[in-house]
């Protein structure tokens, strides 16, 4: 069987609707989250549904139990998930496993970010596990920037630090859709993939992309780092969280979202979705 964790948000969702649509039979499927309320509608198609917190061991066991292959998708409480990843692995060793799949961040070793350092933390928890294990090193979630299109038609800016660094995003569709695939075949045993589209395009290329698709002149305006870091604190992100965007924009310059290996579009078996078709279809959506 397969266990999705976060399987209460929009990407573990993905992988589960993956899967279903894969012809997984949903009692082979468990979906793990805490507010298990949110996939009632999974449940009612046969899928389990186990709730559980990243911060009870026990909890987690009893979710796992009979666990074939696990997929920990990486939780969102930044600075909590080392010990609460530890957990998972934890329990996935003590039902007796037989993979698990994680979601780490591109280029997590190599970049330097300040989001990397729970999951470099992770990796090195899995390969200390002894379990069979995959990583799946994801990219910056399309999202992140076709979810704020109406800001940007609106203001007619794209702001950021990022200079002319290029970013291998993707959209969650085309990760998840990747993960499933890894979970269906063994042979990505022992595995770390860099998952990123092929064509990587700078915010300059985004902000341009919004004004051909939407008519509207939008451009992009590179700020200094603490600029942008307060920019983003008076559009009302905790500070805390401004702080590691404003690192993460920092490293882009430097590469550290952009990937060139290739291996989303093997996995998916096609090109991934680009930033201008993603962005096309945010604006039709908004
Ligand atoms: P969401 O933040 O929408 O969902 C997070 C999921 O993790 C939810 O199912 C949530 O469960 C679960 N979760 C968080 N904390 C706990 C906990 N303490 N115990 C149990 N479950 C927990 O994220 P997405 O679905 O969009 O993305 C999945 C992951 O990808 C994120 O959690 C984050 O690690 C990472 N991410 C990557 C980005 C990128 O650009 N590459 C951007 C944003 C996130 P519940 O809702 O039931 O509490």
């Amino acid at each position: 069987n397969y266990v999705v964790t976060g399987a209460t948000g929009p990407f573990g969702r993905h992988v589960i609707e993956t899967l279903l649509a894969r012809g997984v039979a949903a009692a082979d499927v468990v979906a793990v989250g805490r507010s298990v309320d949110k996939i009632s509608d999974l449940a009612e198609r046969g899928v389990q549904v186990r709730a559980a917190s990243y911060d009870d061991p026990e909890a987690l066991r009893t979710a796992l139990e009979g666990a074939g292959t696990v997929l920990l998708v990486s939780g969102s409480e930044v600075g909590q998930r080392v010990q609460q990843h530890q957990n998972v692995i934890d329990a996935a060793v003590a039902v007796g496993a037989g993979r698990i799949v994680y979601t780490s961040l591109v280029n997590a070793r190599e970049a330097g970010l300040q989001l990397a350092a729970e999951h470099v933390a992770t990796e090195q928890a899995l390969a200390g596990s002894g379990l069979a294990h995959t990583v799946l090193r994801n990219g910056w979630y399309l999202e992140n920037y076709t979810d704020q299109i109406g800001n940007y038609v609106a203001n007619g800016a794209v702001l950021g630090s990022a200079g002319e660094g290029r970013i291998s995003a993707a959209t969650r569709a085309d990760l998840a859709e990747a993960a499933a695939t890894v979970l269906l075949d063994e042979s990505h045993t022992g595995k770390v993939y860099e998952l990123g589209m092929d064509d990587a395009f700078t915010l300059a290329e985004l902000a341009e992309a919004v004004s051909v698709a939407s008519g509207t002149a939008v451009t992009y305006r590179d700020l200094p780092g603490e600029e942008f870091q307060q920019a983003l604190v008076g559009a009302g992100l905790p500070e805390s969280f401004a702080t590691v965007l404003a690192d993460t924009d920092r490293g882009i310059r430097d590469g550290a979202l952009h990937t060139d290996t290739g291996d989303l579009a093997r996995l998916l078996g096609r090109p991934a979705t680009s930033m201008p078709e993603a962005v096309r279809a945010a604006l039709v959506a908004s």
